[in-house]
């Protein structure tokens, strides 16, 4: 059932055996593994149902760099379904290697390896509808498949392993109506601001919730789950200090720490021989998902030289640059307003008047091109339920860029913290993010990348010429990729360098939990929504049982 905070009378005490605090990929993942499960689940929700201007205005904050990190209100949406309304989809499960402790990464190792996730990982993959559990080529496809690039015999790399695409799932428009029918209670604006505890301060026994238009209730819990997006999960942790004077889980001082996004860029100079045949466009599987192939630094090659995890995508040349003489890339360049922000940002460069005149120029030489393209991104983007995911255009001669995503490596120099004085609406203390990176992760990009040329050139099939002296500018040339938010309350076993253990149970505290990217303690090359929901389908089954008991119990 959805109910409005906005609409039920003020001071209202709710109780729950589970209460979970934010309704976005992992709330809701969490809240539908309670369906008809003898259990009472409460789903608090800041937002409505669509977009809210003032709503969303209670996710501005303070970026130190603005160069390097997108405003803090950006890249993620405060409403039912939170930042899946804008999601672009990419699904893969991390590595095996990246739950490992490795030497060379800073407090690398997460408390449990891949296998413990893959059960939950197969289901994540239906809920978040990337198709069927299958991430390699062999796996995904019962025919023979053109190679991504002929010939090419990588012995840093394979080109063997896939990213599958969500329709994009947007989780409220797909799991609300399951919610409304549900005997479980969705309430919307109703923004979490305050925990109670017990006197021993070791459990949590209510959250005060408040409306934009001044409704209050109160809820009353056995368990919370606090579910409010990689920012969102820091920030309400570190303004909770009645009875935790540093803020909950952070007697050690690691809340906020340890920020994480990744790395991506793109890098132009990749040419494969003419006579090279490539495919680098999407392999649709039989379940109709759009599948990729991409260039994947092998384990034991980022092993052997002490890199984070790589992957690259061979993609288009730059769209803003005419030069391209693609009428399909220009006039994506020249109909680029009608995109989302996000999706804007990353792309298009600001270019000059003369370089307009050419865009238009390249335009008017393929007409045709440029007409069927449109026709197919219509149906395609548009009218489809499952999107194609991107433009996939195949250049002139056989010259590519590298789009690539990188493993950030844990730094305790990046971080969130509180910026003090600086309150929302309910006089919550906004955030401020230093997003850093490290030399440590430039010297993944350029290895990576230097493996890739070795690896293209020993092949035969082509070379990747570039500046090495670039490198550094291209990787941070629009910032830390947006949307993950990950790290800022990381998972462990020693309360020094962790915020929730193995459970995602803050350490310290009995009843609170976290559900969210910002427990991963490392970060992969993968983006990291799959995980999220993996890892809430673990915590669901976790709570099932401890739940359970205490009914019992008492
Ligand atoms: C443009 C864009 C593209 C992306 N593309 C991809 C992609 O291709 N692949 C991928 O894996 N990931 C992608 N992501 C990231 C993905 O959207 C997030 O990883 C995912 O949505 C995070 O889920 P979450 O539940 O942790 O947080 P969210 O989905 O952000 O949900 C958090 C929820 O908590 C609510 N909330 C916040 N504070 C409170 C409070 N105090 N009280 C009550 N409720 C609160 C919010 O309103 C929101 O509904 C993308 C993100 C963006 C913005």
């Amino acid at each position: 059932m959805i109910l409005d905070l906005a609409e039920l009378p003020d001071g209202q005490n709710l109780e729950a055996d589970l209460c979970i605090i934010g309704a976005g990929a992992a709330g809701i993942t969490l809240a539908m593994q309670f369906i008809d499960k003898g259990l009472d689940v409460l789903l608090v929700e800041s937002g409505g149902l669509a977009y809210e201007a003032d709503t969303q205005a209670m996710y501005a904050g303070n970026v130190t760099r603005p160069d390097l990190h997108a405003a803090t209100d950006r890249f993620r949406r405060r409403q039912f379904g939170g930042s899946t309304v804008l999601w672009g989809g990419r699904c893969m499960p991390l590595d095996a290697i990246d739950f490992e402790a490795r030497s060379y990464v800073p407090l690398s190792g997460w408390p449990f390896s891949l296998d413990e996730l893959l059960p939950f990982y197969r289901e994540a993959n239906r809920i978040c509808e990337a198709g069927a559990y299958a991430y390699t080529i062999d796996e995904a496809f019962d025919r023979p498949m053109k190679p991504m690039v002929d010939g090419f015999n990588g012995s840093a790399y394979s080109t063997d392993s896939l990213e599958r695409f969500s329709k994009p799932t947007n989780f409220a428009a797909c799991y609300g109506a399951a919610l409304r029918a549900a005997n479980i209670r969705v309430l919307l604006h109703a923004t979490a601001t305050q925990f109670r505890f017990d006197d021993s301060g070791q459990v949590v026994t209510g959250v005060k919730l408040r409306s934009l238009g001044g409704k209050t209730a109160d809820v009353k819990a056995k368990s919370f789950v606090l579910a409010t997006g990689g920012l969102e999960v820091p920030r309400l942790l570190l303004a909770n200090r009645d009875v935790h004077p540093n803020g909950i889980g952070n007697q050690h001082g690691v809340v906020g720490k340890y920020y994480m996004c990744h790395i991506g860029g793109t890098l132009s100079g990749i040419k494969i021989n003419r006579s090279v045949s490539v495919w680098h466009d999407y392999d649709i599987a039989d379940d109709d998902t759009y599948c990729r192939r991409r260039f994947a630094l092998l384990p034991d090659m980022q092993r052997k030289h002490g890199t984070g995890n790589f992957v690259g995508r061979l993609h288009h040349p730059s769209i803003a640059d005419p030069a391209h003489r693609s009428a399909i890339l220009s006039l994506v360049f020249l109909g680029s307003r009608l995109l989302p922000w996000e999706y804007r940002t990353r792309a298009f460069d600001a270019i000059s008047l003369g370089d307009y005149g050419r865009h238009v120029l390249n335009l008017v030489s393929e007409p045709f091109n440029a007409a069927r393209f449109a026709v197919r991104m219509i149906k395609g983007r548009f009218l489809a339920s499952r999107k194609i995911p991107s433009l996939v255009v195949a250049p002139k001669s056989n010259e590519f860029s590298l789009d690539f995503h990188a493993e950030q490596i844990p730094n305790a120099e990046s971080r969130v913290t509180l910026d003090e004085g600086n309150v929302d609406a309910f006089g919550t203390p906004r955030i401020t993010v230093d997003w850093r990176y490290s030399p440590q992760d430039v010297e993944t990009v350029k290895t990576a990348i230097a493996l890739l040329a070795e690896d293209l050139k020993q092949s035969g099939v082509g070379t990747f010429e570039y500046d090495p002296e670039t490198v550094e500018q291209e990787m941070i040339r629009y910032g830390a990729y947006g949307g993950h938010h990950i790290g800022a309350a990381r998972m462990g076993d020693d309360p020094r360098t962790s915020v929730v253990d193995a459970d995602c149970k803050v350490h310290g505290i009995q009843n609170l939990y976290i559900s969210s990217a910002a427990v991963f303690p490392t970060s992969s090359q993968a983006n990291p929504t799959l995980t999220i929901v993996a890892l809430a389908l673990r915590l669901a089954k976790h709570l099932g049982g401890t739940l359970r008991s205490k009914a019992q119990a008492s």
